[in-house]
Parts: structure tokens; sequence; C-alpha cells
């Protein structure tokens, strides 16, 4: 699989404007494979060859503007499309993708304490590939909207408001839809689907709510005062100190299994690792940490989501603000007043052994 270059995406940035996703997602099937359809809207603005990718167990179709193109002209992750004119097109895509099991793509997980699954997409660095098929790099922004089939008894959840709509007739299976993003980059698309264990609540206009598997049930309810009230100043003092509000519709925050990193900043639909929602007496280090990774990953809907890196070798930058802005804030809108003691104690010495590693570099 060959990973996009810089001036891969240079040239392909110069070339397209990219519109709108629209992504089916049927996650009825048999637990190794999921359906999905894609519908991708883009301007080209000359005449040229470009590809889009994506990592299929099958490329059933592909159609562009209505005509069907060779599904065996995908190669390795990428499918040509040559000559293409100046102008807008519709390129269509029907796909069988594989689940994962290590956090990349549309990770899925069956709870051992009561058999129930599941999934969450992580699509960081360039695993939305894994789930549908996209121009995949950070500047080519657009507006997603999913809709998804699930086993009834399922919440379906994702960067927008979800609604269920309807339901298939054949079996029952629940059909969800999500309201269109603002324009957003390709790895802070999110879905997440299961029967969770959700705690609603409306702040400043806003639907907020937070999830966990549902046999984690009683241990969210314990602190979901701690975590809402926490989410809810730190959303308040960013709105003192940004003039630009909140830039997405709602403010999910999922307590995810087998979650790879400490939690990921999709818009209006945060990840947490659930090891978050604490099962047992921890120490006041312990909720501060958690404090901080809520006022880390809200400080990114605006920089980092609302405002992205054009490419990778700035995401220091996107990570050293939310760093900044997560202490400063929790500092000043709640009862964490000596975090940045940890920052000093715990995250600097953090950077200065990665720092000090063979494989340090300049970005
Ligand atoms: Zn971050």
């Amino acid at each position: 699989m060959p990973a996009l270059t810089r001036s891969e995406a240079e040239a392909r940035a110069r070339l397209l404007d990219v519109h709108h996703y629209t992504v089916t997602l049927d996650l009825t099937g048999d637990g190794d494979t999921f359906d999905t359809t894609t519908l991708i809207r883009f301007t080209a603005r000359a005449a040229g060859d470009t590809f889009v990718e994506l990592k299929p167990d099958e490329l059933r179709s592909a159609e562009l503007d209505g005509t069907p193109l060779d599904p065996a002209g995908l190669t390795d992750n990428r499918l040509t499309l040559t000559a293409l004119a100046a102008g807008p097109h519709e390129l269509r895509l029907d796909t069988r993708m594989r689940y994962s099991r290590t956090g990349e793509g549309l990770h899925r997980f069956t709870d051992p304490a009561d058999g129930e699954t599941y999934l969450y997409t992580q699509l960081f660095l360039d695993d939305v590939q894994r789930v549908f098929p996209a121009f995949d790099q950070p500047d080519l922004k657009a507006v997603f909207e999913f809709t998804v089939t699930a086993p009834a008894h399922w919440t379906v959840l994702a960067n927008g408001t979800t609604t269920r709509t309807g339901h298939r007739d054949t079996d029952g299976a629940a059909v969800w839809t999500s309201t269109p993003t603002p324009r957003i980059s390709t790895y802070l698309a999110a879905v997440a689907a299961g029967p969770w264990h959700s705690i609603r609540t409306e702040h400043a206009g806003l639907p907020f709510g937070i999830h966990c598997r549902k046999s984690l049930a009683p241990h969210l309810d314990a602190d979901a005062g701690e975590i809402l009230g926490i989410t809810t100043a730190c959303y308040d003092r960013y709105h003192e100190k940004f003039t630009e509000p909140y830039p997405f519709d709602s403010y999910d925050q999922a307590f995810v299994p087998e979650f790879n990193a400490g939690a990921m900043e999709n818009p209006g639909l945060v990840t947490f690792r659930d090891e978050y929602v604490f099962r047992s007496a921890v120490t006041d280090s312990e909720r501060q940490r958690r404090a901080n990774t809520i006022a880390h990953e809200m400080a990114h809907m605006w920089f980092g989501d609302l405002v992205t890196l054009r490419w990778w070798d700035d995401i220091w930058l996107n990570e050293s603000f939310a760093e900044y802005m997560g202490y400063q804030t929790l500092t000043e809108a709640t009862r964490f007043t000596g975090s940045w003691t940890e920052f000093a104690m715990e995250r600097k010495p953090w950077g200065y052994d990665a720092d000090q590693r063979p494989s340090t570099h300049p970005v």
C-alpha cells in the first residue's frame, strides 16, 4: 500500500475541490465484513488524472458520472480516475469492507460481560480507507453525511446529530441518519454503533451526551455529574476565550473499548478509552488526567477540527495548542487548579524522553 506523499497531496489539492460524502453503512452482516456505498461529489478545476483511496475486502462496483469503471483498476489502495474533465463529478463506489480488531478503521468488539457488540471508527491518520473510499488528505475537506443500518436495539452516533429514521422491512434492522457536518477532514469523520448506555443532557442550546458499553453503566452513572460538569465548564470557558462559537451541532463523548490512544478529537463525537470509566477507587491525579483529556479534546474542536493542518508536518502545532489550551482551561474553569504541576512532572519529561531517542526528528 503506497503512502500518500506530500507532493501527491499538493498536486491533488490543486486539481480537486471535494464537496460532499454521502456514506451508507450496513452493519448487520456476518461480523467479519460490512457493506459501504459511497457517493463523493467533487469538482475538477482542470482536466487531469487523479485517484481515490480505499482498502476494501471487495470493490463491487465503481461509477463516475454514471459510467462504470472497471473494479480491476484498483491497484493497492488506489483507484485511478483517468482523463477527468474539468467541472463537477459524482463518484459512486460499492464496497465490502472488513472490520478491524486493531483499533484502525471500524473496530468491532464483543463484550465478554454480556455478549453485546460495539463498533467505532478511528480514522486518523489514513484509516478512513478501511471504512469508505475517500480523497484522503487533511486539506481536502468536505461535508459528511451518514446513513447507517444497524441491529434494532443499537444506537448509532456520528459527528452530526443522529436520528432513527426508519427500519428495514425484511429483518426490522434500524436505519439511522446523521445531520451533515460542516466541512471537515477525512480523518475526522466518525461513527459509533452499539447498544450504548447513554446519559444525555442539553447545554447552551446543544445536545451533549456521554456513552459507554452497557456493562459499565453503573460506573459511568456514578461519575456522570463530574464528567458532564467538567465538559460544560470547559465549553463555557472556551466560549469566553474564543470569539468563534463551537462549530458543530452536538457534543457526544463515547468511552469505547480497546482504544489504542487516550482519546480522539472527532468533531461532535469524541472517543475516549473506556479505562476512563473508573471501576474502582482512583486517585485524584487519575481524575485530573481524565478531566485534562476532556479539556484537551474539546480544544481540538476549534484547533485541529475547525482549523486544520494542511499536511502532517504541522501535527505538532495541532497537539501543542490543544495541550496548552487544555491545561490552561482546566486550571481556569474546574477544581483542578494545580494541573500545570502534572504538565511539568509528567508531560514534559515524556516529551524530553521522546526527544532523546535516535528516531527524533524536526517537524
Ligand atoms: Zn490532541
